[in-house]
C-alpha cells in the first residue's frame, strides 16, 4: 500500500519524517560524514551542526544548550533518567513513577524491584488523572527521584507537572518527566516548570525513529547510562547520530512552530470526530478526561466489539489507528493503562486510539467518519448472530466498502 493512501491516525505511535528534515539530513549522510570529535576542520565542521541542532531542541524546551544530551531514543533517555539518579544517590532505593507511564517506565520499574529496589506506581482515577496529594505522600527519606510523564500516549491526558516539580523541589527529590508526547501540542517549558529531567524522542515529532534527548537541569548530579567516550559532555558514550541529531534539530524548530495549528486546526478535526461518532455511534465511551487532554488524542470504547476486529476492518480501507499503545498491541492483555484507571477488560478491549497530526485533513476526519458505523454495526451485528465465533464470519468480508477517495 503506498504512504501517500494511507489515511493515518497513529501519530501517538510515530509520525511521518517531515521533507524538511529528510533535506537537512541528506548532506550529513553523504558529504559532510566526519566524526565531531575529530581535530581537523572536516570534523570540526559537523560538530558546528550538531551545536545547531542542540540549540534547537534546547529552544523548544526553552533549555540551555548544555542541558540536552542527545541519545537513541525516549526509552533510553527514560530509563538513563531513573539510572542516573539512583547511581547519584546510591543510599537511595525507592523510585515513585505512575500506573499509566510509557512501558520503558513500566518494564524499568519491574526490572529495579527484581534487582532489589522498591518503586511506587501511583495510581490514577477513572478519568485517567493524578492526586498529587498521593505522589506527595509516597515521597520517603529515601526516594531517589519521581519520573511522571507530562501527557499520556493512550488517553492524552495531561498531567500537572509544574505543580509535581514544586512538590518534589520542595522535598528535595529529582523529578523526571516523559515529555514524548507533548512537543508541538502543548508548550514545553523546562525551566519554568522546574523539572529537572525530561524526555523527548523524535519519531514522535516528524524527525527519524533512534534519536532523542534527555534535558538534564544544570548542576544537576549526572551519572551516564552509557558509559564510554567524552561524547555530550561525557554524559553518553558513543559517536554522535550526526544526521540524526540534525534532523531533530529541523524537526524541534517545526514542532514550536506548529503548537498554534495543533490547538486551533487538529484540535477542531479531533473534536468533530470525537462529538460526530458519539452522534453516529450508539455505546461508544470516552477513556479519560475531555480535559487536561493533547489536542490531537481520542481514545474511545466501542462496547460489545473487539478493537481488534475494528482496526482490521479499517485496515482494509487504508486507515491506520491503534488499541492503545503499539507496545501493547498484539498482547491479549487489556492496556495497563485503562486497568489502572478500573475500565472492565471487557470495555478496554474495545478501545481504540485515534491520534491525528499536524498533517490530518478535514477529508481524512469526513472518511473516517463514513466508514466507521457500518463498520461498527456489521461488527455487533456479527458478534450477537454467530455468537462463540464471531472471527469467522468477520474473515469473510474483505474490505471492500468504498474507494478512498477521499483519505488524499
Ligand atoms: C513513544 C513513547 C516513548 C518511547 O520512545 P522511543 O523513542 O520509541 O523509545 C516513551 N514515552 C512515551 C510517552 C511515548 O509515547
Amino acid at each position: 500500500m503506498s504512504h501517500r493512501r494511507v489515511c493515518y491516525f497513529d501519530n501517538n505511535a510515530t509520525t511521518r519524517v517531515a521533507p524538511e528534515v529528510v533535506e537537512a539530513m541528506l548532506p550529513f549522510l553523504r558529504d559532510q560524514w566526519g566524526n565531531p570529535s575529530s581535530a581537523y576542520r572536516f570534523g570540526h565542521q559537523v560538530a558546528k551542526h550538531v551545536a545547531t541542532a542542540r540549540e534547537r531542541v534546547a529552544a523548544l524546551l526553552h533549555a540551555e544548550p548544555r542541558e540536552i544530551v542527545f541519545t537513541s531514543c525516549g526509552t533510553e533517555s527514560n530509563n538513563t533518567a531513573i539510572h542516573s539518579a539512583l547511581a547519584a544517590h546510591p543510599a537511595k532505593r525507592h523510585v515513585i513513577t505512575s500506573a499509566v507511564e510509557h512501558s520503558a517506565n513500566m518494564n524499568y520499574g519491574k526490572f529495579l524491584k527484581e534487582q532489589g529496589f522498591q518503586v511506587t506506581f501511583i495510581p490514577v482515577d477513572a478519568d485517567g488523572l493524578i492526586d498529587i496529594h498521593r505522589v506527595e505522600k509516597a515521597i520517603r527519606p529515601d526516594t531517589a527521584i519521581v519520573s511522571i510523564m507530562w501527557a499520556n500516549n493512550e488517553t492524552g491526558i495531561i498531567f500537572p507537572i509544574e505543580e509535581l516539580a514544586a512538590i518534589c523541589r520542595s522535598k528535595g527529590v529529582l523529578f523526571h518527566t516523559d515529555a514524548v508526547q507533548a512537543p508541538g501540542k502543548i508548550s514545553l517549558d523546562a525551566r519554568g516548570t522546574g523539572v529537572d529531567m525530561l524526555s523527548l524522542s523524535a519519531h514522535k515529532l516528524n524527525a527519524p525513529k533512534g534519536i532523542g534527548c534527555l534535558y538534564v537541569k544544570k548542576h544537576t548530579r549526572f551519572h551516564p547510562y552509557l558509559i564510554g567516550g567524552h561524547q555530550e559532555h561525557g554524559r553518553r558514550g558513543g559517536t554522535e547520530n550526526v544526521p540524526y541529531i540534525v534532523g531533530f534539530g529541523v524537526a524541534a524548530e517545526m514542532a514550536l512552530s506548529r503548537l498554534h495549528h495543533e490547538n486551533t486546526f487538529v484540535r477542531a478535526l479531533r473534536d468533530r470526530l470525537e462529538t460526530q461518532i458519539f452522534k453516529l455511534i450508539p455505546n461508544v465511551i470516552r477513556n479519560g478526561a475531555k480535559e487536561p487532554r493533547l489536542p490531537n488524542t481520542s481514545n474511545l470504547s466501542f462496547l460489545m466489539v473487539e478493537a481488534e476486529a475494528i482496526l482490521t476492518q479499517l485496515d482494509h480501507v487504508g486507515i491506520c489507528a491503534s488499541s492503545g499503545s503499539a507496545c501493547t498491541t498484539g498482547s491479549l492483555e487489556p492496556s495497563h493503562v485503562l486497568t489502572a484507571m478500573g475500565i472492565s477488560a471487557a470495555r478496554a478491549r474495545g478501545s481504540v486510539r485515534f491520534s491525528l497530526g499536524a498533517e490530518t485533513t478535514a477529508a481524512e476526519v469526513a472518511f473516517l467518519l463514513e466508514q466507521l458505523p457500518p463498520m461498527i454495526e456489521k461488527l455487533r451485528g456479527a458478534s450477537v448472530q454467530s455468537g462463540t465465533a464471531p472471527s469467522k464470519s468477520r474473515s469473510k468480508e474483505p474490505g471492500r466498502l468504498s474507494p478512498r477517495s477521499a483519505a488524499a
